[in-house]
């Protein structure tokens, strides 16, 4: 062990492998659900030393965890004590390599934070449209690796949609220079795909090209109060068709959101006159200033308020009024922690199934437990919603939360139910691993464990995320 970390720092020098103390700032979970414990992290600043480190370490037999800004929800970058592992952190890869604005397109490093990917598209006049809470510190390698959503995949899709080229780092440290910039390739199987949305566990990316697109040059958000998700469904399709698919987000909140950043969050706003169970905040986008998107879209508000779809609505006049919207629903994920002791889920169903998953998710919850919390929200065009679950108000949260597996159970039989994923975008990490196992196709789960032994047959890369190994599922 020492020798290889002798080796290591000979490679990456003194500031590159960390074994003390100061590997605090990487070696947790984000969650605070569990430990991590890494033999080391390695902070290597360029391909060529990635490539170094994973040939050092798999002559060693030495597992390496990738790690970007560690913001994953399910475990991906934790190292337990069972398997011992380096923690590999892409943060010094954090150079925009190059930006083309009339190809729409920028190549950047794997640690580049994804706010700062953003700024520079803004910068030439363009968007690089992957928009989620923790922008301000994810990275482009982790957004890749889990295929993240978030708030503009209606429009633009998901991380795997934003991708042209990327360039990887095999288990065997080899480097793919995938770094192409074409928009049509048909030149045999797109092995692109499948380290996006591995989570790590069949390479490192270490750089990617991605998608810009032009800045919209008019931005409309409005808080519309809905009686129901049923109801938010119905108004999506009806929005969709009147504003010719302008739509770039439609956000569906509870009330537990407005009331939740009132007293939790000590934030006193609530946008519309009167109380309402459900809102859904909107957001539409044009090219050019002028456009006409808001009278189609008041048009259309005002024809859905004449079917009941819509108790009111307002719009945001300015940038302060829009950013002030949109805290609410960004305020959501605090919530969860201020309420001390929620249970969260990242599921999807076919969009026209949301207001299903809601009511006989929140019917057989309130069952199971009297006075238990549900506040369903989230990407309801994408089907996409967070099935979190707050404690009932008299129960103590590690009491609630000693019960989280049952809760869980409840909303994933729900899901499979209604034809669902028991992971939206958040990714499987080491969370999900045994549902996934007892969930997915047969075929398909033996498909993955195969390109996994055949790009990783001594499983150093990311081990016990995703899959589970040979002895766990007993192949
Ligand atoms: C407040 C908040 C809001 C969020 N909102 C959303 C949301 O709306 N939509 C959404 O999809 N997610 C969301 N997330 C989850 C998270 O931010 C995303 O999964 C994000 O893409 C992770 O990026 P990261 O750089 O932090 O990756 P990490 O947490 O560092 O890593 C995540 C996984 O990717 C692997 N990995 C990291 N870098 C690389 C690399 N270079 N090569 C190979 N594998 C790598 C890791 O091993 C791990 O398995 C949110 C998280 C928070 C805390």
């Amino acid at each position: 062990m020492s020798a290889l970390l002798d080796q290591l720092a000979a490679l990456l020098g003194p500031t590159g492998v960390l074994t003390g103390e100061d590997m605090a700032p990487y070696a947790f979970d984000w969650r605070h659900i569990e430990d991590s414990h890494p033999v080391a992290v390695l902070r290597p600043a360029s391909t060529d030393q990635v490539a170094a480190v994973v040939r050092l370490c798999a002559a060693a037999g030495m597992p390496l965890v990738p790690q970007g800004g560690n913001t994953g929800v399910v475990g991906g970058t934790v190292v337990r004590r069972s398997r011992p592992a380096c923690l590999l952190n892409l943060g010094r890869l954090d150079r925009i390599r190059d930006i083309d604005p009339l190809d729409h397109s920028v190549t950047v490093e794997a640690g580049c934070i994804l706010a700062n990917v953003q700024a520079a598209a803004e910068a030439v006049d363009r968007i690089f449209p992957l928009s989620l809470g923790a922008e301000g510190t994810c990275t482009i390698g982790g957004n890749l690796a889990t295929n993240a959503g978030g708030i503009l995949t209606i429009r633009y899709g998901n991380a795997r949609d934003l991708v042209l080229g990327l360039e990887v780092v095999l288990p065997d440290g080899r480097i793919w220079n995938g770094l192409r910039r074409l928009r049509k390739d048909n030149t045999g199987y797109d092995l692109k795909h499948l380290f996006l949305g591995a989570e790590g566990t069949l390479g490192i990316i270490t750089a990617a090209t991605l998608k810009l697109f032009p800045r919209p040059r008019q931005v409309e958000t409005a808080l519309i109060a809905v009686a129901d998700p049923g109801a938010a469904v119905q108004l999506l399709s009806t929005i969709r068709a009147a504003s010719s698919d302008a739509l770039t987000a439609f956000e569906l909140m509870p009330r537990f959101a407005i009331d939740g950043a009132r007293q939790l969050l000590g934030r006193d706003f609530d946008p519309l006159s009167a109380p309402s169970p459900w809102y859904v905040l909107l957001e539409m986008t044009g090219g050019r200033a002028g456009s006409g998107l808001r009278e189609a879209t008041e048009t259309a508000l005002a024809d859905a308020l004449e079917q009941d779809l819509v108790q009111d609505a307002v719009f945001a006049e300015t940038e302060e009024q829009r950013v002030r919207l949109w805290r609410i629903r960004e305020g959501l994920p605090e919530i969860g922690r201020a309420v001390g002791g929620a249970v969260h889920h990242d599921v999807s169903v076919p969009v026209a199934q949301v207001p299903a998953l809601i009511e006989r998710g929140q019917q057989r919850l309130a069952a199971f437990m009297p006075g238990i919390r549900p506040y369903p929200f989230g990407h309801v065009a994408d089907g996409n919603i967070h099935f979190n679950v707050a404690r009932p108000a008299d129960m103590a949260g590690p009491d609630y939360l000693a019960r989280s597996k049952e809760i869980t159970a409840i909303v994933h039989a729900t899901v499979v139910e209604l034809g669902g994923s028991i992971s939206a975008e958040h990714g499987i990490g080491n969370r999900k691993r045994e549902e996934m196992a007892a969930l997915k196709d047969p075929v398909e789960l033996d498909l993955m464990h195969r390109l996994k032994a055949l790009f990783d047959p001594a499983g150093i890369m990311n081990p016990g995320k995703v899959l589970l190994s040979g002895e766990e599922s007993g192949r």
